[in-house]
């Protein structure tokens, strides 16, 4: 007997099975109820024992002899099970940003694994908290910086998880020991339910909204009543109140029994954020974090589906957290890289969480002090809801802000990446005790070339981007393909100056330590912060004091509060200006804004120096200004001028080989079936490249990239499906991969 339609079904949902897949024919009874994502009873095995099973794949062609294909017993219509709107998910993410169903499921599928339970180490205060407040003030007096911390996390939980204690908080076992010895603390071991939060609800009354704040939160709130479901972006800087939004709002939610998914970038998950949705919510949240071993995430998602937690925190992953009844997903700092995955599928967490939202009924709440021009166009335009928060919690007085023309100070004989004013001013801050952070915005330095002495920047005229030298003296832009030759003088002004543009953390440092040899200099870069923990380790250090100048790459800007900076230093904010992507302009403006936003946190008044060579580029100015929305109108006009999201959609296609010459063919072989598509289908589509990729060879691997821009997504999806199939089927590509991405987040 034959079929109309087959299903691929799995059987087991465990890690290890999810690439095994069986197909049964879809009896004519439930064509229309057998979609993807749908629960179904098999046939299975030599007694055709029924068991339960999901569709993941649906078609029309056998791939057995049909004699041996078994018909589906039954569709298991409206079981709200989860697995069923998660392996939906994995679809629709496979068909959305490429990729197989089996890496799309097993992104969404947490890792099944067998696990024992785990001891776990407790510390626990043993005296009251009278005594334990009288023994902080005494031990402060004494300047005792560990015991200090130690007492100030116990006032505040009672119960701690021991690594978190001698990890997060730095506490070495001797100190530990001295509070043992003295009947202050106990430390306790019991076997107990993985729960990665340890500490006690204090019960402490959450804050009183101001007026903006209980307005934001009243309109959600409204909305959510009324069964409404929107997405909603509040755009905050840093410390008005967005977080305590965040609360409130899922206190009614789970209030209504439905559970509540935060998402913060892993830099951002720091013991004291997680630590505030612990104090108000108590053993109801839990988190992940890639910390975690894989029986612990797995606990984690367990723990969810059985109901007994009804908040998640974690990065991208805790996305896919099982909830039963999902009512909201919060997004915050949602501007950030991290959002986007960098394995296939390539998913952007923002669309992920709103296409599960619409699938549960849940809504979803972006936030962030700089969004990414994507989620704030959508706020303009409607699609999501808008709302501004533009004042500080607490009235700490905005840093002042410095920007200095580094063509000025070569002009003046000042050769040193010390500008003047940054120079003067470390000298100030050192005599008065005060803490400097240097910060080199190196994420995506790709080597572009400038004029030293006018500052104009080499671009590919084609596509506004600058180009990146290479080996002998060639310039070359990675959309396009577009070469030229290094010129000998510039362009702009006939300067022999010129130059590739480059400063490393290391060399910063030697150079901190030659102008300042009695200053204590910690740097922090991908060098330093290998290790487990270095990261942690370099901030608490900085923290304590242990030095006065702390020199890194962008990891420095975001998470941890010191008091103690006030002044923040830029060495060269052009940098990420031209990293050679249509992103760095808003990469710029973000690093600046949020280093910015590091100076003077406290009762120290804060001041940044920005070094550049263009002072008058928006990036730099809006940033200085704290202007959002001045950037946002400049980097519109650019992305609509050049079609750069999210102006349109573009589309990268990612070829890989061994062997050079094959990728080399490949490529141009794909250019050439794709501009063939596209004229004959009468696409708008614009296709850029072949062209090597900006890391055109790494692990001997080499890497070329194509892109296609178009204003329709969809289109876009469709080309890749047919470029997909055209890279399978041809049979001229054994040794090439193919990869995609879309609205790339990315420099490939
Ligand atoms: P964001 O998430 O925008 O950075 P937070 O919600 O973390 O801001 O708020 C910054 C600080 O101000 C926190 O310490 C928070 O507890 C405090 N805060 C926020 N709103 C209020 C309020 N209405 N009253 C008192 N303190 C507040
Ligand atoms: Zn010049
Ligand atoms: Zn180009």
């Amino acid at each position: 007997m034959s079929y109309q339609k087959y299903a691929d079904i799995i059987i087991d949902i465990s890690h290890e099975n999810l690439d095994k897949t069986y197909q049964y024919g879809i009896p004519e009874e439930f064509l229309s109820t057998a979609v993807i994502g749908a629960p179904v009873e098999v046939p299975f095995g030599l007694g055709n024992r029924r068991i339960n099973g999901y569709i993941v794949g649906l078609s029309s062609e056998p791939k057995l002899s049909v004699d041996k294909i078994k018909p589906i017993h039954r569709v298991m219509e409206k079981d709200p099970v989860i697995e069923s709107h998660l392996i939906y998910l994995a679809y629709w993410m496979k068909e959305t940003f490429g990729g197989t169903m089996i890496d799309a499921l097993k992104t969404v599928m947490p890792v099944k694994k067998a696990v024992k339970l785990k001891e776990k180490r407790h510390i626990i205060l043993a005296v009251s908290e009278e005594e334990a407040r009288t023994l902080y003030l005494e031990q402060k007096k004494k300047n005792n910086g560990a015991r200090v911390r130690l007492l100030e996390a116990l006032l505040k939980t009672e119960v701690l998880d021991y690594n978190e204690v001698t990890e997060g908080l730095n506490i070495s076992r001797s100190v530990l020991r001295w509070f043992e010895d003295n009947g202050i603390i106990r430390i306790e071991s019991r076997q107990m339910y993985r729960n990665p939060i340890n500490g006690q609800n204090s019960g402490k009354k959450p804050v009183v909204l101001n007026e903006k704040q209980q307005y934001i939160a009243d309109q959600i709130i409204d909305d959510y009543s009324r069964g409404n479901r929107y997405t909603y972006l509040i755009h905050g800087v840093t410390g008005s109140g967005k977080t305590e939004i965040y609360m409130e709002v899922i206190s009614r939610v789970i209030a209504s029994g439905k559970q509540v998914i935060v998402l913060i970038p892993e830099i951002a998950l720091t013991y004291q954020t997680v630590n505030r949705f612990y104090e108000r919510f108590g053993e109801r949240v839990s988190i992940l974090n890639s910390r975690m071993s894989d029986g612990e995430r797995y606990d984690q998602s367990l723990r969810a589906k059985k109901g007994e937690i009804d908040i998640m925190i974690g990065p991208r992953s805790a996305l896919f957290t099982p909830f039963k009844n999902l009512g909201l997903i919060i997004i915050d700092e949602e501007h950030e890289g991290s959002y986007k995955s960098e394995i296939t599928p390539k998913y952007h967490a923002v669309d992920v969480a709103i296409k599960r939202a619409e699938l549960t009924g849940a809504f979803v709440i972006l936030g962030s002090a700089t969004p990414s021009l994507e989620s704030y166009q959508k706020g303009l335009s409607g699609e999501y809801k808008l709302f501004t928060l533009d004042k500080r919690t607490k009235e700490a007085a905005l840093p002042k802000i410095y920007v200095v023309d580094l063509r000025e100070e070569l002009r003046q004989k000042n050769r040193s990446i010390f500008s003047r004013k940054l120079k003067d001013l470390m000298e100030e801050k050192l005599k008065k005790n005060e803490q400097i952070m240097l910060f080199i915005n190196r994420r995506g330095y790709s080597g572009f070339v400038s004029c030293r002495s006018c500052g104009h920047v080499i671009k590919c005229s084609h596509c506004d981007i600058a180009l990146t030298s290479h080996i002998h003296g060639k310039l070359i832009c990675h959309y396009c393909g577009y070469e030229e030759k290094m010129p000998n003088i510039c362009q702009a002004c006939g300067s022999k100056y010129i130059a590739t543009f480059g400063t490393g953390t290391q060399k910063v440092e030697e150079l901190v330590k030659r102008e300042f040899p009695h200053a204590r200099v910690l740097r922090m870069d991908t060098d330093t912060t290998k290790t487990k923990g270095g990261y942690e380790e370099i901030l608490s250090a900085f923290a304590r004091h242990e030095a006065d100048i702390l020199v890194g790459t962008q990891m420095i800007v975001k998470g941890h509060d010191f008091p103690l900076v006030s002044l923040v230093g830029i060495i060269a904010a052009d940098l990420s200006l031209y990293a050679g992507d249509f992103r760095a302009a808003e990469r710029t403006f973000q690093l600046l804004s949020q280093a910015a936003g590091r100076a003077g946190r406290d009762a120290v008044p804060g001041e940044v120096v920005i070094q550049t060579y263009h002072p008058e580029h928006y990036s730099i100015t809006a940033a200085a200004e704290g202007n959002y929305r001045k950037f946002f109108e400049q980097e519109m006009m650019f992305r609509k001028l050049m079609h750069y999201p999210p102006a349109a959609h573009i589309l990268l296609a990612l070829i890989t080989a061994k062997d050079e010459e094959e990728a080399d063919l490949a490529v141009a072989r794909g250019g050439e079936v794709l501009k063939e598509y596209i004229n004959n289908k009468g696409l708008k589509s614009r296709l850029i490249g072949p062209a090597p990729a900006s890391i055109a060879k790494a692990k001997d691997i080499y890497r070329r990239v194509i892109y296609i821009k178009d204003g329709d997504y969809n289109v876009l999806v469709e080309v890749k499906n047919f470029f997909e199939d055209f890279f399978a089927n041809s049979g001229q590509f054994a040794g090439c991969s193919l990869q995609f991405d879309f609205n790339p987040m990315n420099v490939y």
